[in-house]
């Protein structure tokens, strides 16, 4: 322990506290992730009194070039030193009204500052002073749940909840982070505070949704969210994919559990935030879709298409960025079901350049969303997709070799169109345009200039047009 806050900046603070004769203390998460080996460059500091007088005399002595940011309505003092973000603050004691989640707050002691802390993981603090430099000031066992993988509140978890709801959120989050369980009875809590999230500013809980979807296995976070009922609230539409209902003997898969499994699957392969969101959201229409069938059982048609349509609107409820972020998301929806038809009919080549086409540079996300996608229990049917889905990236592959459609320009545009014929804007412009496109991509003709120039006048000739200069 010693050894870790043998960090010079920490003996800097100590020397500085004592000075002031101030009781100085590192806590919070870096505290928290120092016991799980997760090294951290946020370093929060309590000082009991002045914690930005505390920041101002050590700003000072790392010399005049030290960033020091202070805040004065907060009490809060930053400075940012190497690469670390040292947070400043005195120790504070919180009291909160029920309609808000902004406390009324004084000076307090050490333990007045643990116990306004989320959990009791989150509430433990070193000692910076010198005498009693690297003691652990754990009032509420946080180590202990850190050993028992537990998140839970260092008070009555409905005061904890209720002061502030985000808490709530922020539970979840850690247990999806960290792989740990909350407690039973801070999970109860949950389930009692839940409509109390709704005095949550949409930014914060996107925040921490961001957050669980980014974890290792996100799966954990949802399952939670789902079960303390907070998922009903923040995302709908995500319970409405629970449950497999069964007509004629004829059953479908479970939708939500489904949707995790592909969220798992994918975040094995990548933490590329709007990837892992357009697993999340892949199958987000099929209980708008889903209809039955004599013939057919169930069917989700268009699901894709409806889901496509459907990211906009959650993204602008929840409100999250309405950019290409969200636009990436859409296609990949709405595309999520174009490999897996490959694999079903034959692979041919110009089923390949048309997806090529389509997908553009996100063609690999796709690809790894489709296998992603697989969650069969059937070993041998997994088996089958995943060897039919090498066989599609090779051909993709050597397609994109060959013929170079990614990022597919017509060899002939629009403008030169109207050159060669003369013509103004208009409807046969983007005709003759778009049977260049087709005839390359169904492979008729080469993405070459001479090619498509020779297709074109031909395919001009048919609906009587010639041009206008016969040299060029
Ligand atoms: P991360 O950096 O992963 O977000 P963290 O806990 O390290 O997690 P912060 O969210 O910045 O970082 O919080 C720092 C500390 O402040 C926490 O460890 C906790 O002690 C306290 N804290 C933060 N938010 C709250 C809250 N809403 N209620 C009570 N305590 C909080």
């Amino acid at each position: 322990m010693q050894d870790f806050l043998d960090k010079d900046i920490f003996k800097l603070i100590s020397d500085v506290a004592d000075r002031m004769q101030l009781d100085c203390y590192v806590i919070g998460g870096y505290v928290r992730d120092f016991f799980l080996y997760r090294p951290s460059k946020d370093i929060d500091i309590v000082a009991v009194g002045k914690g930005i007088a505390l920041a101002e005399a050590v700003a000072s002595k790392l010399g005049p070039r030290t960033k020091l940011s202070i805040f004065k309505n907060f009490g809060t003092a930053q400075i940012r030193y190497k690469d670390f973000d040292i947070e400043f603050v005195g120790a504070r004691k919180e009291s909160y009204t029920r309609d808000s989640r902004k406390p009324v707050v004084e000076d307090g002691t050490l333990e007045d500052d643990q116990k306004r802390r989320d959990f009791t993981i989150n509430a433990m603090a070193f000692c910076l002073n010198k005498d009693r430099f690297g003691e652990l000031l754990d009032p509420f066992n946080g180590l202990q749940d850190l050993e028992e993988l537990t998140i839970r509140t260092p008070l009555d978890p409905d005061i904890t909840f209720s002061d502030d709801p985000l808490r709530m959120m922020r539970a979840v989050r850690f247990a999806s982070q960290l792989g740990f369980d909350i407690f039973p009875e801070t999970f109860d809590a949950i389930s009692r505070n839940k409509e109390r999230i709704k005095i949550i500013s949409k930014e914060r809980i996107a925040d921490e949704l961001n957050k669980i979807i980014l974890s290792p296995k996100p799966s954990i976070g949802f399952v939670l969210l789902e079960k303390t009922g907070l998922l009903e609230i923040i995302f709908p539409e995500l319970v409405a994919l629970k449950g497999a209902e069964t007509k004629d003997g004829i059953g479908h898969k479970d939708n939500f559990y489904h949707t995790l499994a592909v969220l798992d699957n994918i975040s094995l392969k990548t933490d590329y935030l709007w990837l892992r969101w357009s697993a999340l959201l892949h199958d987000i229409a099929k209980p708008v879709t889903k209809r039955w069938d004599n013939k057919l059982g169930w069917t989700f048609h268009n699901h894709n298409y409806v889901g496509e349509k459907m990211v906009p609107k959650i993204f602008n409820r929840m409100k999250m960025p309405l950019n290409e972020k969200m636009k990436y998301t859409q296609k990949m929806v709405s595309m999520h079901m174009r490999p897996m038809q490959l694999v079903e009919e034959e692979v041919t080549d110009s089923a390949v350049r048309r997806l090529l086409f389509d997908a553009g540079d996100d063609i690999d996300d796709l690809m790894t969303l489709c296998e992603a996608d697989i969650t069969s229990k059937n070993s041998e049917k997994v088996r089958r997709f995943l060897q039919n889905f090498k066989i599609v990236r090779r051909k993709l592959a050597e397609i994109e070799e060959k013929d170079r459609v990614r990022n597919f320009q017509p060899p002939i545009d629009g403008n030169e169109i109207m050159e060669i014929f003369g013509l103004g804007q208009g409807r046969e412009v983007g005709e003759l345009k778009s049977y260049i496109k087709e005839a390359i991509l169904e492979g008729e003709i080469p993405n070459e200039r001479q090619a498509a120039y020779d297709y074109l006048i031909q395919k001009a000739e048919e609906i009587g047009l010639e041009p206008i200069d016969k040299n060029s």
